[in-house]
């Protein structure tokens, strides 16, 4: 059982399934929601992770042109969780929420192309300058 939650405490979640993948993304949005970083994010399937606490979902269209719901606590600001209409199946949790951040290691970097010139990339993991096809 993977467990996690934001900063205050309200929002908690556990995954009961492995990781399907990891990766750090540098959309432009992202570096929004991880204050100038990349965002580090795990899909696990939808179905496996169970939430309690009240969040608020903003939604938006990503530069892949999906439409995302981005949800976070309203107390404390923490980004949780994404989830794109395309792909319900897929439920994205954000690495920094993890109780354990050592439980998983990034694999691929998404959107390199929009990450600033001052942007450390890890060399020795897969890179796309944009959005990557589809893990499952
Ligand atoms: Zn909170
Ligand atoms: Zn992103």
């Amino acid at each position: 059982m993977i467990e996690g939650g934001c900063l205050c405490g309200s929002v908690r979640y556990e995954a009961d399934a492995e990781p399907i993948v990891m990766r750090a993304c540098w959309c432009r949005l992202c570096q929004y929601v991880a204050a100038g970083n990349a965002t580090i994010n795990i899909a696990f399937p939808t179905n496996a992770v169970a939430v309690t606490g009240q969040m608020t979902d903003y939604v938006s269209t990503a530069d892949s042109g999906n439409k995302m719901h981005r949800r976070f606590c309203p107390s404390c600001g923490t980004h949780l969780f994404s989830e794109a209409e395309e792909r319900p199946h897929l439920i994205i949790v954000r690495a920094g929420t993890l109780d354990d951040p050592n439980l998983v290691t990034p694999q691929r970097t998404i959107w390199a192309s929009h990450a600033p010139a001052w942007a450390h990339i890890d060399p020795d993991i897969e890179r796309f300058e944009g959005q990557p096809p589809p893990d499952i």
